[in-house]
C-alpha cells in the first residue's frame, strides 16, 4: 500500500487521463469524520473506488475528491462524551468557542484516521484535497441556497408540535426519524378515570359516579390534558364496574378492558352524544392548569370530536376515548389548532417540568413517569378518590433520537421551515419554477434520475408525496451551519443573508469581532443588522442548521464548471431517501432546476454475521482495521462487489473464508502454475503477440472465446453500475480457466510434457507450448485488468510480475473482440466444449460406479443422443480425458437438441484386454514416478534415473519421456536416483 504512494503510482493514476475528452463525474457522499471506520463503511467506499478505477482504466477523466462530513449532532454528542457532559448548560459553562474548537479538532483527527483506513482499503483518492462540509465555501453556498428559497417565499417560522430529543435538547425533523431508530420498548400505560361533572363548579363531586375512562402510554403528559376526544360515529357503552362505578368506553373495547369484571352494560350511545360533557382532572389544582382552566373555561376539560383525518380513533388498544394533551403530541396539537383549544406547556427543553406545576416542577417527566403514577395511586389511597383504573406494562415501537438514542418526546416549539407547497414567488433560473411548488418541481427532477435498484424511484417519490415542510433549524446546538437568518424581535421581520459579501454589507455592528473567523458560532452571532421594516436592531436567530443541508449542497460547493450534474453517486440507502438523496434533490431543484446526478446506486446495509445490525454494545460490530486484518482487503471488497444492492450483507469471517478458498486461491494457483512453468522452461514472450498467432489447439481457441465473452459481460455489467453480475462471470471464468484449461494443458508446458504433446497432436512441440504460454499470459493479464477495480492488491501484484509494467491500475481496460484473434472453428466452440465436459462428467461418474480407475484405459465410449459433429480435436480431448481409445457417436432422434443439457447419455465398454491392462500399468508407473519427483523436490527440468521392480519393456521409452528419466533399472523398491 505504501509503495503505491511512495512510488508515485497513485499520482500517475490521478492524472492519467488529464487530457482525455471524456470524463466521469463522480460525487462523493461525505463520510462523517467522527470515529474510525467500521467494516460497514467499506461497502460504499469499495463501490466508490470500484467505479472510479473502472472509468480511469477506460480513459475517462476523473476528480477523485473525497469528502468529510463535519458538522452537526454526530460530532457534538461525541465531544460531549469526551468531556463528560450531559447537557447544554455544561457546554455553555465550558465556553462555546472552546467547544466548537473541540468539535473541529475531532473532525480533523478522525479525517486523518479514516484517510489511513481508506488507503488500506485500496481506495485511491486525491487525498489532501478533500472537501470538508465545515469549510467556508460549503457554509456560504448553503446561505445562498436559503436566500434563493427566501426570495421564492418558502422560508418561514412555524409553531408546531415536533419530535424532540430531551438529551440533545433539540427538534428532530421528520426527515431524521428513521425506521431503525424506532425501538420495541415497554412503557407503563395507565387507564385513567376522569369523573364527569355536570357543571364546572361541581368539580369531583360526581353524584352519578360516571367516569370517562381514558388510556395513555405517556403518563407524564396527563397534567397537560385539555380534552378527551371521541369518534362521533363510534358506539360507546356505559359499563357498571365491579364496585358500582360507571365507566364510558367504546363498546368494542368493553371485553378487552373489563374482561368478566363488570356488572353489565347500562346503555349504548353514539360518540356524538358524549360531546360537550365536562370532567375533572387530577391536576386541576396546579397553578399552571388553573390559569388555563380559568381563561378558557368553555373549552377546558370537555369531550370533543376527533377529526378522523387528524386523529383516527381505533379500539385495537385503549378505550376509544383519547386523552388530548395539545402541547405534547402531534395529532393533539393539530386537533387543538382546528378546535381552537388552549394548551398547557408542561416540559422544558430537557423534559423537566416547568414552573407552576407544584411538586412536579424541576423534575424530569420523561425519565420519571412513576412520579405521576405513584402520585395518583397515593392520592386514591389517602383521599378515597378514584383516578387509577389500572396500570399495565405496554410494549410498543417508540422512536428514539438518531444520534444519542434517547427516547423522544413531542413538544410545541417555534422552528424554521422550508415550505414544500407554496407556489414560487419569484422566477428561478429557468421559467419552469414559476407558479410551481417545490414539491412538484422535486418530483419532476426525481423522475429524471436513474435509480438503482429501480424501486428507489418509487421510494423517493413516496417520501416526496408524504413529507411535511422541511424543518431546518436545530435549537440549542452549537457546532453546525449558522442559519443566516436575522430576525427583529420587535416587529417579527426577518431577512436571509446569501453570502459573506452581503453579510459585510448588511452588518451594522460586530463585523470587526467576526472578521477572520469561519461563519460559525459564537463569532457569527456578533453581527447585528438593521430591521428592514422598523429600524430596530436584528440578531441572528439562535439555532444552527439541519446537518443534511451540509451534504446536500456539495454539488454546488465542490464541483467545478462542467462537472455538474454528477454522473454517479452511491450510498447506503436505508436513510438516504429522506436525507442525502433528498437534500441533494431539494438544493439542486432550487438552484439549478434539474437533477444533481444522473445515476444513483443505493445499497443495503452490512450487518453482523448473526444477521443483526452491527452495534458496539452487541459485540458484533467490526472495526475496519480488524476486518481488514482478518479477512483481507481483496476478499472484503470481493464480498461487497458480489452482493446485490438489495442484499443485506452479513459480514463475517466464514463468508470471507469461502471466497478465499473458492475464488482467490484458484486465481492464485493459476498464476503460480504459469509462473513456475515459465521459469522452468525459460519461456519469454517473443516478438510476436497473441494477435499474430494462429491458434490451432482447441483449448486455446476455447478459452480465448470464453475470455472474450467474459470481457463483454463484465464491461456491460459495470457500465450499468452493477458489480454482482460482473463477479459472477469472473468467478465462472476463473474456474473454467483453472479446472479445465490449465488442467487440460498441464502436459503442454513444462520440460517433461513437450514430448507427449508432440506425440499426440502432431504439432511442432515448441509451437504448441508457445501458444499455450501466450494464451495463459494473455488470459492472466486480461483477467487481472478485469479484476483490478474490485481486487486492487492481488491483481496489481500479479500484473506487475506478468508484465513488468508499473501497475495494473494504470493499464487500459480490456477491449472485447478477441474473437477476431486468429482462432478457427470458434462459432460454436463454447457450446461444444460444454458438451464435451458434460460427457466427461458422465464418463467419470460411470467409471466410479463400476470401480474402474481413470488410469485404466478402456476401448470405447458410446455417446448416444441427437448429435452434431464436434471435430477431431475436441474428440481427442474427450478420449484423453476419460481415457478411452475410441468414441462412437450414435444419433438418436429425440425431443432434445444435442446442445441442450442432459440431451445425451454415454455407455462405456468395460472389457479390459491384456493390452489395455498393460497400458493402465504404464500410467500407474508414470504417475508414481512423477509423485516421487515431486516429493523429492526434483526441479521440473532435472533428469533422473529410476529403479523399478518391473515394467512393460515395450513402453519403456514412453515412461522415460513422460518422466524425464534417463534410464530405468531393476530395483526391489521403486526409487529415484
Ligand atoms: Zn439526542
Ligand atoms: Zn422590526
Amino acid at each position: 500500500m505504501d509503495c503505491w504512494y511512495r512510488n508515485g503510482v497513485v499520482k500517475k493514476y490521478l492524472h492519467k487521463n488529464d487530457k482525455s475528452p471524456t470524463k466521469f463525474s463522480f460525487l462523493d457522499g461525505p463520510i462523517t469524520a467522527n470515529n474510525p471506520m467500521g467494516v460497514h463503511h467499506g461497502r460504499g467506499r469499495s463501490y466508490k473506488d470500484l467505479w472510479q478505477k473502472y472509468h480511469t482504466m477506460k480513459g475517462d477523466r476523473g476528480r477523485y475528491q473525497n469528502g468529510f462530513d463535519c458538522q452537526g449532532l454526530w460530532v457534538e454528542v461525541e465531544v460531549e462524551k469526551e468531556l463528560g457532559f450531559n447537557n447544554k448548560k455544561e457546554i455553555v459553562n465550558y465556553g462555546v468557542e472552546k467547544f466548537v474548537q473541540k468539535c473541529r479538532d475531532r473532525v480533523m483527527k478522525f479525517a486523518a484516521v479514516q484517510t489511513e483506513q481508506s488507503k488500506r482499503l485500496g481506495m485511491w483518492a486525491d487525498w489532501g484535497h478533500d472537501y470538508y462540509t465545515m469549510s467556508d465555501e460549503n457554509n456560504y453556498a448553503i446561505w445562498n441556497f436559503l436566500k434563493v428559497c427566501h426570495q421564492r417565499g418558502w422560508i418561514y417560522k412555524g409553531n408546531d408540535s415536533v419530535p424532540w430529543c430531551p438529551r440533545c435538547e433539540t427538534a428532530i425533523s421528520q426527515h431524521e426519524m428513521l425506521t431503525e431508530d424506532y425501538k420495541q420498548v415497554i412503557h407503563k400505560a395507565i387507564y385513567l378515570e376522569l369523573p364527569i361533572t355536570k357543571n364546572r363548579k361541581q368539580k369531583i363531586e360526581n353524584k352519578d359516579n360516571e367516569y370517562l375512562l381514558v388510556w395513555t402510554t405517556t403518563p407524564w403528559t396527563i397534567p397537560a390534558n385539555i380534552a378527551v376526544a371521541v369518534d362521533e360515529k363510534l358506539e360507546y357503552a356505559l359499563v357498571k364496574g365491579k364496585t358500582g362505578y360507571k365507566f364510558w368506553v367504546a363498546k368494542d373495547a368493553v371485553d378487552r378492558v373489563f374482561g368478566s369484571e363488570h356488572q353489565g352494560i347500562i346503555k349504548v350511545v353514539k360518540g356524538k352524544e358524549l360531546l360537550g360533557l365536562k370532567y375533572s382532572g387530577p391536576f386541576d389544582n396546579l397553578p399552571a392548569v388553573k390559569k388555563v382552566a380559568g381563561k378558557f373555561s368553555d373549552k377546558f376539560h370537555t369531550v370533543v370530536s376527533a377529526d378522523p383525518l387528524i386523529l383516527p380513533i381505533t379500539v385495537v388498544d385503549g378505550t376509544g376515548l383519547v386523552h388530548t394533551a395539545v402541547s405534547a403530541g402531534s395529532e393533539d396539537f393539530k386537533l387543538g389548532k382546528k378546535l381552537g383549544l388552549p394548551m398547557i406547556q408542561v416540559i422544558g427543553d430537557n423534559a423537566d417540568y416547568l414552573e407552576d406545576l407544584g411538586f412536579l416542577t424541576g423534575k424530569n417527566g420523561k425519565k420519571h413517569p412513576e412520579l405521576i403514577l405513584e402520585y395518583l395511586a397515593e392520592r386514591d389511597k389517602s383521599t378515597g378518590e378514584n383516578w387509577v383504573f389500572k396500570i399495565q406494562d405496554y410494549s410498543h415501537r417508540y422512536p428514539a433520537c438518531w444520534r444519542c438514542k434517547t427516547e423522544l418526546v413531542w413538544k410545541v416549539t417555534d422552528e424554521w421551515y422550508i415550505a414544500m407547497d407554496r407556489k414560487a414567488k419569484e422566477e428561478g433560473k429557468g421559467k419552469k419554477e414559476k407558479g410551481k411548488t417545490l414539491r412538484e418541481q422535486m418530483k419532476e427532477v426525481t423522475k429524471k434520475i436513474k435509480w438503482i435498484p429501480e424501486f428507489g424511484l418509487e421510494r423517493e417519490l413516496d417520501w416526496l408525496n408524504n413529507m411535511h415542510d422541511w424543518l431546518v433549524s436545530k435549537k440549542n446546538r452549537f457546532w453546525g451551519l449558522a442559519l443566516p437568518i436575522w430576525e427583529c424581535d420587535k416587529c417579527g421581520y426577518f431577512d436571509v443573508i446569501g453570502g459573506k459579501d452581503e453579510l459585510r454589507k448588511m452588518a451594522v455592528k460586530g463585523w470587526n469581532k467576526f472578521d477572520g473567523h469561519s461563519p460559525h458560532k459564537p463569532w457569527i452571532d456578533e453581527i447585528k443588522m438593521k430591521c428592514g421594516k422598523c429600524g430596530n436592531m436584528m440578531s441572528r436567530i439562535e439555532p444552527v442548521g439541519n446537518p443534511w443541508l451540509d451534504a446536500g449542497i456539495i454539488p454546488f460547493s465542490t464541483l467545478p464548471n462542467g462537472w455538474f450534474p454528477a454522473d454517479f453517486i452511491t450510498e447506503s440507502f436505508p436513510g438516504q431517501f429522506k436525507n442525502w438523496f433528498y437534500s441533494l434533490i431539494v438544493m439542486s431543484t432550487v438552484l439549478a432546476g434539474r437533477n444533481p446526478f444522473k445515476t444513483v446506486l443505493g445499497f443495503e446495509s452490512v450487518v453482523g454475521e448473526d444477521g443483526r445490525p452491527m452495534h458496539k454494545s452487541w459485540g458484533n460490530m467490526i472495526e475496519f482495521n480488524e476486518g481488514a486484518q482478518k479477512v483481507g482487503v481483496d476478499v472484503m471488497r470481493w464480498m461487497f462487489a458480489k452482493a446485490a444492492p438489495t442484499f443485506v450483507l452479513p459480514f463475517g469471517y466464514k463468508t470471507g473464508d469461502e471466497i478465499r478458498r473458492r475464488f482467490l486461491l484458484i486465481l492464485w494457483n493459476s498464476f503460480r502454475f504459469f509462473m513456475t512453468n515459465v521459469k522452468a522452461d525459460g519461456w519469454k514472450q517473443g516478438r510476436f503477440t497473441i494477435y499474430d498467432l494462429r491458434f490451432t489447439n482447441v483449448l486455446d481457441q476455447w478459452i480465448l472465446v470464453r475470455l472474450d465473452e467474459t470481457v463483454e459481460k463484465v464491461t456491460d455489467s459495470l457500465d450499468k453500475f452493477l458489480s454482482a453480475p460482473a463477479t459472477e462471470s469472473l468467478e465462472k471464468f476463473t474456474e473454467d480457466f483453472s479446472t479445465w484449461y490449465i488442467r487440460r494443458s498441464r502436459e503442454r508446458v513444462g520440460p517433461a510434457a513437450i514430448q507427449l504433446t508432440h506425440l499426440r497432436t502432431g504439432m511442432p512441440a515448441d509451437t504448441d507450448k508457445d501458444h499455450c504460454y501466450q494464451t495463459m499470459h494473455f488470459v492472466l493479464t486480461t483477467l487481472c485488468r478485469l479484476l483490478a477495480p474490485i481486487m486492487p492488491y492481488i491483481t496489481d501484484y500479479m500484473y506487475i510480475n506478468l508484465t513488468g509494467e508499473e501497475s495494473v491500475h494504470l493499464a487500459e481496460w480490456p477491449k472485447t473482440g478477441n474473437r477476431k484473434l486468429k482462432t478457427e472453428n470458434n462459432e460454436k466452440i463454447v457450446e461444444q466444449m460444454e458438451l464435451v465436459r458434460e460427457i466427461v462428467g458422465m464418463g467419470h461418474a460411470q467409471r466410479k460406479l463400476l470401480n474402474i480407475p481413470l488410469r485404466q484405459p478402456l476401448a470405447e465410449i458410446k455417446v448416444v443422443g441427437l448429435l452434431t459433429e464436434i471435430g477431431t480435436e475436441l474428440e481427442e480431448l474427450l478420449m484423453d480425458e476419460i481415457n478411452v481409445k475410441r468414441v462412437t457417436w450414435i444419433k438418436e432422434e429425440g425431443k432434445r437438441k444435442w446442445d441442450e443439457r442432459g440431451g445425451v447419455r454415454v455407455e462405456l465398454d468395460t472389457m479390459i484386454t491384456d493390452e489395455l491392462k498393460k497400458e493402465g500399468e504404464v500410467r500407474k508407473i508414470i504417475r508414481m514416478i512423477q509423485k516421487m519427483r515431486k516429493e523429492k523436490g526434483v526441479g521440473l527440468n532435472d533428469k533422473v534415473s529410476v529403479e523399478l521392480p518391473e515394467w512393460p519393456k515395450e513402453f519403456e521409452d514412453q515412461i522415460k519421456k513422460a518422466t524425464l528419466a534417463i534410464k530405468i533399472e531393476f530395483g526391489e523398491i521403486p526409487k529415484l536416483k
